[in-house]
């Protein structure tokens, strides 16, 4: 495997934690969207969006996507990153794309048992669930066009590593799409 690959999905379906423990196991490189940002802004997601806006921040992202996207790469990307045509596309051309598919309902018992994980300010003032599902309702039609395949995110992360090694290396010969 040379190709970087790319785990998007909302925030709470584990891209960081899936991602980490692929590279480790496949002694890749891991890269988080979001940290390489932050890092190189000097701000954190809040700050950057309360100085640009989140204009300013999803300009921020493409530009993190494409200087990080490298061979033998792990690569966690932010949740709004399928937004823009111009990442979607650049996913899909550079690598392989990975949706991390789960249910509101164990999105929201994630991110309500880690709110630090989200790291982000709330995109709403609704409540997380109502915010969650809206946010998917949205996006789910750019996860599924973006992905080269879907994963069930709501297994073990045994059970994920499992299957998202089975899809990389079946894409080596064959462009099967997985469903979950
Ligand atoms: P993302 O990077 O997509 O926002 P994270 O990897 O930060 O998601 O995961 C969010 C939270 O959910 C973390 O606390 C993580 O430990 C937990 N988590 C991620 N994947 C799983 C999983 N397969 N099973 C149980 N908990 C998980
Ligand atoms: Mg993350």
């Amino acid at each position: 495997m040379t190709q970087p690959v790319f785990f998007i999905g909302p925030r709470g379906c584990g891209k960081t934690t899936v991602g980490q423990a692929l590279a480790q196991e496949q002694n890749w490189h891991f890269v988080d969207t979001d940290h390489w940002l932050q890092e190189r802004a000097q701000m954190n997601v809040a700050g950057i969006v309360a100085k640009e806006g989140w204009e300013g921040f999803r300009a921020r992202e493409t530009q993190a996507l494409q200087a990080v996207a490298a061979p033998s790469t792990v690569i966690a990307t932010g949740g709004g990153m399928v937004l823009a045509d111009v990442n979607r596309r650049f996913m899909r051309e550079t690598g392989q794309v990975i949706y991390l598919r789960a249910p509101v309902s164990v999105l929201a018992a994630r991110l309500e048992a880690f709110p630090q994980e989200g790291q982000r300010p709330a995109l709403t003032a609704k409540p997380l669930g109502e915010e969650i599902r809206d946010v998917l309702a949205e996006r789910e039609a750019l996860y599924c066009e973006a992905a080269h395949y879907i994963v069930d995110a709501a297994q073990s992360l045994e059970c994920i590593i499992a299957e998202v090694l089975a899809a990389l290396s079946l894409s080596a010969s064959d462009s099967l799409r997985l469903y979950s």
